[in-house]
């Protein structure tokens, strides 16, 4: 019998029907994909089960065209009359067309560039078509462009399998591989029957209990064939019985995961012991080079509190682009090198490492501390004698990139480390410089602001500190959304700024298919605006492909106002930090992401003058950039603008669940289920706390350290 275990690539030893050894096998591979497993063999049975319908469609009362209403989403089915491939202008696209009737009235449906339809449909093809129908005036007829569809009557010599597909409430799939809804209908059909009925139940029964769960097997039964009475609107929005038995399912496994790894980490022995003293007081003072905000104290109290502690630290320091986290983190690493340890800054770009470097070289200019930057771009002999210097203990801070957990580099006594902007990191990295040290103490500083939602499950093992507040005397930045036809007036306009004093940036995206193209583009534009629109001022030039001396002697020019305008490509996103800029102009803003934007935005501002962000936008624009332009206008809150994020793109991509160490998640979604996920932290951590000596929770946690998703093998 068929277990939940069962490999997907055995699939074809259990007789079902239509389910051979290379449909097995194909299904196994997207399985695989989808779950982040590398071999297919690794798919199993629950995997599969776990690919819910993305929709619902009730076949029983399906609409007529008669019915239909302009702009109405829907399903109809109809029968082919007459097809053909319609040739268009210029030769390069094609549309395949046909007409069909419900046998009342006509309708019209067309795909583009989908020529091989010709061959799918014929005259007397039964299909259901389902997407928006639109009436054409001219014609008198409704038209759908490429709508999803499933032709009917493949199985007709199966009556039950028939049925199955029409006349009820039917799963719709998302298509997966060669796999369409129909085929993927059929398999879970026969699968569901064939599965072993005693399905093992995977939470405690009082959990399941206490908020009215489903049992296991009957959710993912129901989840893809809802009984015939089901509510099809509660399934359609997820919110049905089975859907949230499951999306709990998978938010308690994370929260209770997450718990499980935080209880390691706390029970974990420190090995090294931090003081504060009146001498520790006075020192991390001195370094100030103006006063802090009370965010800033608040944020700089909590972090210490952990490092006087005698469990290891993991925080998260949270704030607005410009809210002052680097002097927080400085202040920090003071602390630790008072009471005799080494420290360490990483940050994701060269250019930001350099940055740090040079602030922290000014903020520690009057101590005795030895500052070093250490980078893969450096020489080898030079990396070899700074390699040698943190071993022996003699540098006490180093800054770096990637370099500093990639190298060989040994510390002598590393008790405090620092990881800068967080999100591009991997999770996994932060633990590796984790092992460098005697388990030091973690802060990781993230520049974009992250929903709570997010943070708690991106982050969920770290606790927070948040900056809220804005150093004293920054007047809000003032955002316009531009087209092309008003570049005259914008250079104009930077013209004034910098005849005031001021200095600006011009930013060019980088796309990674094309990025030799822009790079000519960002190159292009600098030679335009030094020669042609601004030879009065010195413009510099700014991106990735550049050698690091060349790049730090860039920024260098520009910090000092040697470059009044700086042409860059969006390394200068993060961190970056030139308090006289006053103008932002961002090229074809409508290819950035909110949280890029919001990024590139926080390099101005961050003086006393009124700063300006001017988001060009020439070519045709989707709903989507849009709306996200639209944001950029209405508020300069990171954390308004995160939330926007995550509403607008969904939590796989804000989240970057490529990175690894984060779980992708198969069903919940963290925006929709917020509250689910609310209840499961509360159940996990209840029964790691309250029930920790229970043969149940034993039973969790060996469950959750089998599971590679969860990264627990690799901490413990
Ligand atoms: P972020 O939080 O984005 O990393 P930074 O640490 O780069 O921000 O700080 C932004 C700017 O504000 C820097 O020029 C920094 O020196 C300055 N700054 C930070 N804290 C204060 C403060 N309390 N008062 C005045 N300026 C500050
Ligand atoms: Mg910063």
């Amino acid at each position: 019998m068929l277990t939940l275990t069962t490999p997907l690539v055995e699939l074809h030893h259990y007789g079902l029907p239509r389910v051979g050894q290379k449909t097995a096998h194909s299904l196994a591979v997207e399985i695989a994909a989808l779950n982040a497993k590398a071999d297919a063999r690794e798919a199993t049975i629950e995997d599969l089960l776990h690919y819910l319908p993305m929709r619902y469609e009730d076949r029983s009362n399906l609409a007529r065209i008669s019915q239909l209403q302009d702009g109405q989403t829907a399903s109809v089915e109809v029968v082919v009359r007459l097809g053909g491939i319609i040739p268009l202008k210029g030769g390069r696209l094609k549309m395949y067309e046909f007409i069909a009737t419900d046998g009342e009235a006509q309708v019209r449906a067309f795909w583009w560039n989908q020529i091989y339809l010709n061959k799918v449909f014929h005259r007397g093809t039964r299909v259901i078509l389902y997407g928006e129908w639109k009436w054409n005036r001219y014609k008198a007829y409704y038209e759908v462009e490429n709508p999803e569809y499933e032709i009917l009557g493949d199985e007709d010599d199966e009556p039950e399998l028939a049925a199955m597909h029409t006349a009820r409430r039917v799963p719709i799939y998302r298509k997966l591989g060669d796999f369409r809804t129909r085929q993927l209908r059929t398999i879970f059909h026969h699968v569901l029957n064939a599965l072993d009925p005693a399905l093992p139940e995977s939470l405690p029964s009082d959990v399941l209990g206490r908020n009215s769960l489903l049992p296991r097997g009957e959710a993912l039964r129901n989840a893809h064939f809802p009984a015939a009475d089901a509510p099809i609107e509660d399934y359609n929005q997820a919110r049905s019985a089975a859907h949230r038995r499951l999306i709990f399912e998978e938010l308690f496994w994370l929260a209770f995961a997450l718990g499980v790894k935080r209880s390691q980490r706390l029970a974990e022995p420190k090995g090294l012991q931090i003081e504060i003293n009146d001498h520790v007081r006075d020192a991390v003072r001195a370094i100030l080079p103006f006063h802090p905000t009370n965010a800033q104290k608040r944020a700089l109290k909590e972090i210490v509190d952990d490092m006087t502690s005698d469990q290891p630290m993991n925080r998260l320091l949270q704030g607005d682009v410009g809210s002052g986290k680097t002097i927080v983190a400085v202040q920090a690493m003071v602390v630790a090198m008072e009471n005799g340890y080494q420290t360490a800054l990483m940050a994701p770009t060269e250019i930001l490492a350099e940055q740090h470097a040079r602030n922290i070289r000014r903020w520690l200019a009057k101590t005795s501390y030895r500052v070093e930057l250490l980078m893969g771009s450096l020489k080898a002999k030079e990396k070899r004698g700074i390699q040698a210097a943190i071993a022996s203990g003699e540098v006490d801070l180093v800054v770096g990139t990637h370099a500093l957990i990639q190298e060989s580099v040994q510390f002598s006594k590393l008790g405090f480390a620092v990881v800068d902007e967080q999100h591009r990191f991997g999770v996994l990295q932060r633990a590796e410089l984790r092992r460098r040290g005697m388990n030091p103490d973690v802060l990781v500083v993230t520049a974009t602001p992250i929903p709570r939602s997010l943070a708690m499950t991106v982050y969920g093992d770290l606790e927070v500190s948040i900056i809220d507040e804005l150093p004293p005397g920054r007047t809000p930045i003032q955002t316009f959304v531009r087209g092309d036809d008003r570049r005259a007036k914008i250079y104009e306009f930077i013209r004034e700024q910098i005849t005031a004093g001021r200095q600006a940036y011009v930013v060019y995206p980088i796309i990674e298919e094309s990025e030799k193209l822009d790079l000519r583009n960002a190159t292009e534009m600098y030679e335009n605006l030094s020669a042609e629109i601004f030879p009065e001022f010195s413009v510099g030039l700014l991106h990735g492909k550049m050698k690091p001396v060349e790049k730090e002697a860039v920024m260098k020019a520009f910090s000092a106002n040697d470059i009044q305008i700086l042409v860059a490509t969006t390394v200068v996103e993060v961190g970056v930090d030139v308090p006289n800029a006053s103008v932002m102009l961002i090229e074809h803003a409508e290819r950035f992401g909110l949280s890029q934007l919001h990024q590139l935005r926080g390099r101005v501002g961050r003086g006393a003058a009124e700063s300006y962000c001017i988001l060009l936008a020439q070519f045709a624009k989707t709903k989507e950039a849009r709306e996200r332009l639209k944001v950029m206008e209405e508020t300069t809150d990171g954390f308004k603008i995160a939330e926007k994020d995550l509403e607008i793109r969904g939590p796989g991509e804000v989240m970057g669940t490529r990175q690894a160490g984060v779980p992708a998640f198969r069903i919940a979604n963290i925006v929709r289920d917020q509250q689910v996920l609310e209840v499961a932290r509360r159940e996990a951590n209840y029964l790691l706390t309250e029930r920790r000596d229970t043969r149940e929770t034993d039973r969790l946690i060996q469950h959750v350290r089998s599971q590679p998703r969860y990264g627990l093998a690799q901490v413990g």
